[in-house]
């Protein structure tokens, strides 16, 4: 639906009409979408159904939207011409001629003494707490030595396997109370040391479902 607000184009200047839609980008969550109708199969779709411009800006190979058109044509289908790969940029102004990296770094120097943008690197997963402290799980195969510091389990000495006589009290992990647990000899200088009690979480053991399954 057509919002009738116009919002500007922070490079161009230019009004740009605001609608809204039916569908939900997750990494926006409920931002706004810079809709890119010649470059995003989505946006392509939503501009040609409710007759919006489509503006290439990124360069594409030659004779690439004749080989789309010829292609949906012997396969009957709708034709999508959003281009998605990366090229250099095209009826782009000061930017034409830029590649992914150039045209980037341009726009962001545009763009940043405004405060209309920041360079931020996004992380699906960062790093990965994997241990909890608790008894069940699958152990973490390491030795803390006083000496040698933390020292992996000799492979000839795996699985580790949990004590299956613990009794929970509420009171922490009660892997730490069983010394024939905790306690063993380091791999590598022979000295007592502690085996490690944390187990790893959930998520590890779900990773490995399609082994199960197998
Ligand atoms: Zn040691």
């Amino acid at each position: 639906m057509d919002t009738g607000l116009t919002v500007t184009h922070p490079l161009t200047g230019e009004e740009v009409p605001v609608w809204v839609a039916n569908y939900v980008l997750m990494s926006y969550g409920s931002g706004a979408v810079m809709a890119v109708p010649a470059h995003d199969e989505r946006d392509y779709e939503f501009a040609v159904k409710y007759d919006l411009p489509i503006k290439q800006v990124i360069n594409t190979p030659e004779g690439y939207f004749d080989e789309l058109k010829a292609d949906a044509k012997a396969n009957d289908s709708e034709v999508n011409l959003a281009y998605t790969e990366r090229n250099t940029l095209v009826n782009s102004g000061e930017f034409d001629g830029l590649d992914f990296e150039q045209a980037f770094e341009a726009m962001l120097a545009k763009l940043e003494p405004k405060e209309l943008a920041k360079k931020k690197i996004q992380y699906r997963l960062r790093d990965w707490g994997v241990s909890r402290q608790r008894y069940w799980g699958c152990p973490i195969p390491m030795i803390n030595c006083e000496h040698c510091g933390t020292v992996p389990v000799e492979e000839q000495d795996l699985p580790v396997v949990l004590p299956t006589d613990v009794v929970p009290d509420g009171r922490g992990n009660p892997l730490k109370n069983i010394p024939e647990f905790v306690n063993t000899t380091c791999p590598k200088c022979g000295n007592p040391a502690e085996r490690e009690t944390d187990t790893f979480d959930t998520f590890v053991e779900s990773s490995w479902y399609y082994a199960r399954f197998c």
